[in-house]
């Protein structure tokens, strides 16, 4: 996942975007670059492999000005990490600048032809072809970069995101989107472009998030107008985002991932709110409501996910097969989208992804939906693709997770699995009185216990010093642990780079 930001307005665009870049550094990323249109009218594209500090040393004594700018973080799908292949991406005549997030599957093709017409490139990106192949339309057919692109995106198989700049017109960005997030951010007299609303929140609360298939035209001083790739338009729908500035920093913690740990009480509180009555032991998840009698009469249920998800999602399996007796498959997303499942309209598939942009997962939804399963979501961030693909689901609401190894995810998907289960089994009687108080009252002593656990923070810290010598750990597991064991293999490979592995313990 790299990150787009983008700004056109009264301010000086460069602090803004570099600030943006940073919010969004949690994604991951090798490669940084910034375009911006001076105030003497230069389209300036600066770029570097490395950091958003290293970029920011890059441009020390260079023209930083312009009240419009697009930046990128870029995570190589095609070309080596450098400078040369680092985001923007000058067209030929060096008047367009693209920055992209994605894959131009059919970019040799397009490249091929545009190389017998006699363009040169100054990279091994897909995306280059794309800014490339936009020139060509613009000149050949003299039309206005909005049509270019519209047709350019015609010819295009694959993902983007997209932002573009005309040095001809400073007022000006177009971006679209195809199965990549794109967020347009309303301010006054100003927009903000961005991956996530990490980078908007603190200029504005008003959001529109683009649909696949979608182009925004930006324009200084005039309304958003969305339209598609037939030039159709639709009127943008303005949501307000809900995520505050103290969420995104981290609060005296040195780094993300720790932040998160310790905000696991407060995340799973807010997890349950409104969804788990003490008084009358009680809980409910009002996603279901409407589509109680799709849910209970499904075949089975299929639950799809990567990674951290995955292993929710097999707790889950765990969950809903005890509690509302209902099989259950659980998926790795990309195997289940590259082959040819046995899905139909009886089964209900479960999405579970943190982000809700994990590629596969998204096209696993799509392709289940193909079929006529019925699709329930279950995601963190709010308005993103999966959620708005999906029929019905319920978000997690552990606020935004920035450390990229996950960690408050995980247990919010888990309470909302759990939530899920005893709402259905309740639902369907399979589940017995005494139980179902049990487990709703010990839910409700969840954050409780997690405060105790993180009390061992220092013992823990102490006892790693002697353990960081070790070479392979093993993580033993068995029935709602199992998951578990392959969960915190893949915490301590994921950050220490040592070998660790989940495995079933036996009787
Ligand atoms: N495919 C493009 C590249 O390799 C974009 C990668 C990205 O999404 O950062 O440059």
């Amino acid at each position: 996942m790299c990150g787009i930001v983008g700004y056109i307005g009264k301010r000086k665009a460069y602090p803004i975007l570099i600030k943006g870049l940073k919010r969004l550094e949690y994604r991951g990323y090798d490669s940084a670059g910034v375009a911006l249109i001076s105030d003497n009218q230069q389209l300036n594209v600066y770029k570097t492999k490395g950091k958003v500090s290293d970029l920011e040393n890059f441009v020390t004594q260079k023209d930083i000005s312009g009240i419009i700018g697009i930046a990128h973080t870029r995570w190589a799908t095609h070309g080596e990490p450098c400078s040369a292949n680092a985001h923007p991406h000058y067209s030929s005549s060096e008047k367009l600048a693209l920055i992209h997030n994605g894959i131009i599957e059919n970019y040799a093709v397009l490249k091929e032809k545009l190389q017998a017409k006699g363009y040169t490139f100054k990279s091994s990106t897909d995306t280059e072809v794309l800014v490339q192949l936009i020139e060509y339309i613009k000149v050949t057919n003299k039309v206005s970069l909005l049509a270019a692109v519209q047709l350019a995106l015609g010819e295009v198989i694959g993902a983007y995101a997209i932002a573009v700049l005309d040095k001809e017109h400073p007022d000006e960005i177009i971006a679209a989107r195809k199965s990549s997030p794109l967020v347009v951010g309303i301010g006054e007299d100003e927009f903000f472009l961005a991956s996530d609303a990490t980078p908007i929140v603190e200029y504005t609360d008003k959001v529109v998030y683009l649909e696949d298939g979608e182009i925004a035209v930006i324009h200084r001083g005039k309304e958003l107008k969305v339209v598609d790739l037939n030039n159709v338009e639709t009127t943008p729908e303005i949501t307000k985002v809900e995520l505050n500035l103290g969420q995104l920093e981290k609060g005296g913690y040195p780094h993300f991932m720790l932040k998160e740990i310790f905000e696991q009480p407060d995340c799973i509180r807010d997890c349950m709110r409104g969804r788990i009555n003490v008084e009358a032991n009680n809980v409910v998840l009002s996603a279901i409501i409407d589509y109680k009698e799709r849910l209970l009469n499904a075949k089975r249920f299929i639950i799809v996910a990567c990674g951290t998800s995955w292993h929710a999602g097999l707790i889950g399996k765990h969950l809903i097969e005890s509690f509302c007796r209902i099989p259950v498959e659980v998926e790795y997303a990309s195997e289940f989208r590259y082959r040819d499942p046995v899905i139909d309209e009886h089964d209900v598939v479960i999405a579970l992804s943190q982000s809700g942009e994990t590629a596969d997962t998204l096209a696993a939804v799509d392709l289940a939906k193909s079929r006529g399963a019925f699709i329930y979501g279950i995601c963190n961030a709010i308005g993103s693709s999966i959620p708005r693909a999906t029929y019905t689901g319920s978000y997690i609401h552990v606020g935004p997770e920035i450390g990229v190894a996950s960690t408050k995810a995980f247990t919010g998907q888990v309470t909302v699995l759990v939530m899920l289960a005893l709402t259905l089994a309740k639902e369907k009687g399979t589940i017995g009185e005494e139980q179902y108080l049990t487990i709703v009252k010990e839910l409700n002593h969840i954050p409780e216990k997690m405060k105790e656990v993180l009390k061992l923070n220092d013992t823990l810290a102490e006892l790693s010093k002697t353990f960081t010598y070790a070479h392979n750990f093993i993580y033993l597991g068995r029935g709602y642990s199992y998951p578990v064991a392959l969960e915190g293999a893949l915490k301590l490979k994921e950050i220490s780079y040592i070998h660790a592995e989940g495995i079933r313990l036996r009787k």
